[in-house]
């Protein structure tokens, strides 16, 4: 049936099968960060900068972001972080926390554990740690029965999904994900349709699997991860005449025909005194294109079948598994962002200013928000369908549609406590050039040295002005979908009732 959406026109690759089917060496859990490197230097198509990009863990802007992932890897096997960040698993095979299947409220405490500490590692500046994406795999991975519903021909799609979660979990892969198509036109997008001229769909079916073509927004990390997720949204609602946009499938970056459209590089080379977080955590975002991408049906987890599409990540509660590890990340941050305001009020004496303190303060109260809305939703954890522990929605969802504005509000404050000090930045080498004495002399601040001050505000010129930061900030905006789109369905899904109900009882009384 799927035949006839070939495409007239389009060269399908006639790949054989059994050079494609999805890898199954079943390893033994974490990897070190050279391992990592290793392994992202393959046959990958990554462009950037108007070129093919040889190898991307030495690609200028975008190498330092995987050596610092490869770095946050090796921690894995460190005995200061090991038992937090890492499970034994039932083959004795150590493996990454966010891939334990929660059987407890302690176990979901535990994740979050986890989860904060890798954000802890970069600041949550490094967003799309692995944990994020590993997290919706295990999600996905027990919800067997929700992925059983799937019907076509032979293929168990459950057991697809087992599978893979087996194979990402004990090699440790890194992984990405898409979920959203390009639109052309903002009103077709809006009623739930695709347009097949750029978004992303099956043109042709084999008994060995499918092939897809088109294109695929944004995919942070792509460029550096292993594996590909490509999924239905989160949020966007794909309507019922949309079959052939209707699927979720993985497959390694490296495969034939899957191309990766970087943005330019935040990290311009410079030292990590200059650039400290743009030099560390570029984690680079890139467009997705696919020429006719050969999927085998083993890496198939959904497919034809909309309406399943639009209740996955709700469904399986992915959703809610994603949320949390957003909200211990954004923790991290928001804690970040308060230490470094209350450095800048302290280096310059603004600590003793009211309005500094009023600025700093609305920063702080954020922070709490999002603290206690986590630990509202670690202490009401609970079971669902599929046997595991989840954290209570209402909290971490309220957490993930705030914090997108809070974020930039934080950076604003910044700015405004920053002002023209995140415009005095000269650079290390004027620290020894001629200019050392001048810069010595006229960068200091009542309780900073030059080389402090210089330090400090290069740091939150990287949070506030920079490219990096101002990615950051967009970042936050919209990295799980658009803002509308997600306050939207948060109204649907809140508990009313019993407001209204006070509303109507008030009207009612004489
Ligand atoms: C830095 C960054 C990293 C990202 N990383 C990833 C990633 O790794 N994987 C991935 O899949 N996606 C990623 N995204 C994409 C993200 O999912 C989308 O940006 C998000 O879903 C919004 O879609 P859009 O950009 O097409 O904006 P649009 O959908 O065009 O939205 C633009 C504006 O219109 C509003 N809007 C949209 N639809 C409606 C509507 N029906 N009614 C009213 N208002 C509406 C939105 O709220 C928004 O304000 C990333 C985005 C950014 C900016």
């Amino acid at each position: 049936m799927m035949d006839d959406l070939s495409q007239a026109g389009i060269a399908v690759n006639e790949i054989d099968a059994t050079e494609h089917s999805a890898p199954s060496d079943i390893g033994t859990g974490i990897r070190t960060g050279k391992q990592y490197l290793e392994g992202l230097r393959d046959d990958r198509e990554i462009w950037h900068r108007g070129k093919r990009v040889k190898d991307v863990t030495a690609e200028p802007g975008m190498a330092r972001g995987a050596e610092t992932l490869g770095g946050f890897l090796d921690r894995q096997h460190d005995a200061k972080w090991r038992d937090t960040v890492t499970y034994v698993d039932e083959d004795g095979d150590r493996c990454a926390m966010a891939y334990k299947k929660p059987k407890s409220k302690e176990d979901v405490i535990a994740r979050g554990r986890a989860y904060y500490e890798w954000a802890k590692w970069s600041n949550g500046m490094f967003g799309r740690t692995p944990d994020y994406k590993n997290a919706s795999v295990m999600a996905f991975a027990s919800a067997t029965s929700f992925l059983a519903q799937g019907t076509k021909g032979n293929a168990d799609f459950a057991k697809n999904m087992t599978n893979f979660y087996d194979y990402a979990r004990k090699n440790d892969k890194v992984l990405t994900h898409t979920l959203v198509n390009p639109a052309v036109n903002f009103q077709q997008a809006a009623s739930g349709k695709f347009n097949e001229k750029v978004a992303l769909h099956v043109t042709k079916e084999t008994d060995a699997g499918i092939y897809v073509n088109g294109a695929r927004l944004l995919a942070t990390l792509g460029p550096l991860s292993d594996e590909i997720e490509v999924f239905p949204s989160t949020v966007l609602r794909a309507s019922e005449d949309n079959i052939p946009f209707a699927f979720a499938f993985a497959i390694p970056i490296a495969t034939p025909g899957l191309k990766m459209m970087c943005r330019d590089s935040y990290d311009h080379g410079e030292s990590t005194f200059d650039a400290p977080l743009s030099s560390r955590y570029e984690e680079m975002d890139a467009v997705v294109i696919f020429e006719n991408v050969f999927v085998p049906w083993e890496r198939v987890f959904m497919y034809g079948q909309p309406e399943l599409c639009n209740q996955a990540f709700n469904a399986t509660n992915a959703v809610v598994h994603m949320m949390h590890q957003v909200a211990c990340g954004k923790l991290a941050k928001a804690e970040f962002m308060v230490g470094l305001m209350c450095k800048i009020a302290a280096a310059s004496g603004r600590d003793k200013d009211l309005h500094t303190k009023g600025l700093i303060a609305e920063v702080m109260q954020m922070t709490e928000a999002v603290r206690a809305m986590l630990y509202s939703a670690e202490q009401q954890a609970h079971e669902d369908e599929f046997g595991n522990f989840i954290p209570l929605r209402g909290p971490i969802d309220t957490s993930r549609n705030m914090f997108p504005k809070m974020y930039p509000r934080m950076v604003e404050i910044l700015q405004l406590i920053g002002s023209s000090s995140l415009m005095a930045t000269p650079s290390e080498a004027d620290f020894s050039n001629e200019m050392a004495g001048d810069v010595e002399q006229y960068f200091q601040l009542a309780n900073a040295e030059s080389r402090d001050r210089v330090g400090l505000f290069r740091l939150a010129h990287d949070v506030a002005i920079s490219g990096f930061g101002t990615r950051q900030a967009l970042y936050e905006r919209f990295f799980f979908g658009p803002p509308a789109l997600m306050a939207s369905a948060y109204y649907d899904i809140y508990d009313k009732d019993d407001k209204m109900d006070r509303i109507d009882a008030l009207l009612a009384q004489d």
